[in-house]
């Protein structure tokens, strides 16, 4: 049993060999749990593209589209979403393998429009379904980054995919602005916040805000915190400012890629 734990009844050799398992035992228990953490963020990361799966071809082979154009934005999306799921599954043998659940990327100069208006169309049917406003604005014609495209569009699906979540009236609206050195994307809702003691501790495994919250909301407090893991791997930074009652704003800044 790794939780049991070794007596030390002396200062001896006994005694410091009992240290010694007891030390072996709580590194192979923490290892155990990072390891379990490790595949409960990847079932998190392989349900939300089954999701849309499911749900695009629902609306297909119901023939619930309006026009040939809509039903293959629709296929478009159902083939974006299982190349993405043959990455997420390669990923998790490849990962498997290792002892530490270490994400490769495979970076490459991305522009950051394109990327978030295909997340925005992933959301836009379960918002719509919520009565909630979608909105994606930008002044600018291109935001080229250094990133994995698939790893980084997550990073907008599971900040799209809470705010539709955490809204129950309203608007998303979605952001791209330039800064000095850095590309700001915000997610900003009308929903129901999250109170300021939280905030810290937001981006850790498994938080979850007033605990039954989330368990309401059909969450399994992952998002956050594999959205926080791909922001640290691309260098960038994630900030997040609430209003209880009133909503909140996501800013993931990223390092501007000059392309020419
Ligand atoms: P979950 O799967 O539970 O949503 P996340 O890691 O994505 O887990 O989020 C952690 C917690 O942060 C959630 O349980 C929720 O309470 C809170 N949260 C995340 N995004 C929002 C949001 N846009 N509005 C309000 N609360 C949010």
């Amino acid at each position: 049993q790794l939780g049991t734990r070794v007596p030390v009844t002396s200062q001896d050799e006994i005694g410091s060999l009992a240290h010694a398992i007891n030390d072996l035992a709580r590194d192979l228990q923490r290892l155990r749990e990072s390891r379990n953490e490790f595949f409960a963020n990847i079932s998190h990361e392989l349900k939300t593209p089954i999701t849309y799966l499911e749900g695009y071809a629902k609306v297909i082979s119901e023939e619930l589209y309006e026009s040939e154009e809509e039903k293959n934005a629709y296929l478009q999306i159902i083939s974006s979403e299982a190349v993405r799921l043959n990455r997420l599954i390669n990923d998790l043998f490849e990962l498997s393998k290792m002892e530490e659940g270490r994400i490769e990327l495979i970076p490459e100069a991305i522009d950051l429009i394109p990327l978030v208006e295909s997340a925005v169309a992933k959301v836009e049917r379960a918002a719509a379904q919520k009565g909630l406003e979608l909105e994606f604005h930008t002044e600018l014609r291109q935001a080229f980054v250094w990133g994995d495209g698939m790893r980084l569009e997550q990073i907008w699906i599971n900040l799209l995919d809470n705010a539709i979540r955490y809204t129950q009236a309203g608007s998303i609206r979605v952001s791209i602005v330039p800064l000095q050195q850095q590309y700001e994307v915000c997610v900003q809702d009308t929903g129901i916040g999250i109170p300021e003691e939280e905030l810290p501790y937001l981006f850790e495994r498994m938080y979850r805000v007033e605990k039954s919250r989330s368990r309401d909301y059909g969450g399994t407090g992952l998002g956050l915190a594999i959205v926080s893991k791909l922001v640290e791997l691309h260098q960038g930074r994630i900030d997040v400012q609430s209003e209880h009652g009133k909503g909140t704003v996501f800013s993931v800044k990223l390092a501007k890629h000059e392309s020419d």
